[in-house]
C-alpha cells in the first residue's frame, strides 16, 4: 500500500476509537445498559472477527488494526452489556436533569 496515503486510514480509525469512547466508559463507569442493543453488539462482534481474518489475509496494517480494535471494542461492549442487561443507571431511567443533558449529548457525539 502507498504509505503516503495510509495515514488517512489511521486517521480514520483514530476516529473510530475516539466514537467508542463515551459507550465504553458509560457502560463501565454507571455499569448501565441504557441504550445499548445487546443483539447489534453481537452481530459487530462476530463481523469484526470475519472482518479482521480477512484484514489478515490481505496484510493491511490500517484495517489489521481497526479491525482488532473494533473485535475489542464491541465484544467488551456485548459482553458488559450482557452482563448488567437490564440495569440502566438513573441517568438513563429518565429519573434525573443530568440524563437528559447527559443522554443529548451522547446522541449529538453518535450523529
Ligand atoms: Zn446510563
Amino acid at each position: 500500500m502507498n504509505g503516503s496515503i495510509q495515514w488517512l486510514g489511521f486517521a480514520g480509525m483514530s476516529l473510530v476509537v475516539v466514537a467508542y469512547v463515551p459507550q465504553i466508559v458509560h457502560l463501565v463507569r454507571a455499569r448501565c445498559t441504557g441504550g445499548v442493543s445487546t443483539w447489534a453488539y453481537l452481530v459487530w462482534s462476530v463481523s469484526g472477527a470475519l472482518l479482521l481474518a480477512y484484514a489478515i489475509t490481505a496484510r493491511d496494517p490500517v484495517f489489521i488494526s481497526l479491525q482488532a480494535y473494533q473485535l475489542v471494542a464491541t465484544t467488551s461492549i456485548y459482553l458488559f452489556s450482557k452482563r448488567h442487561q437490564g440495569e440502566p443507571c438513573n441517568v438513563h431511567c429518565g429519573t434525573s436533569q443530568s440524563h437528559r443533558t447527559e443522554t443529548v449529548a451522547m446522541e449529538r457525539m453518535r450523529g
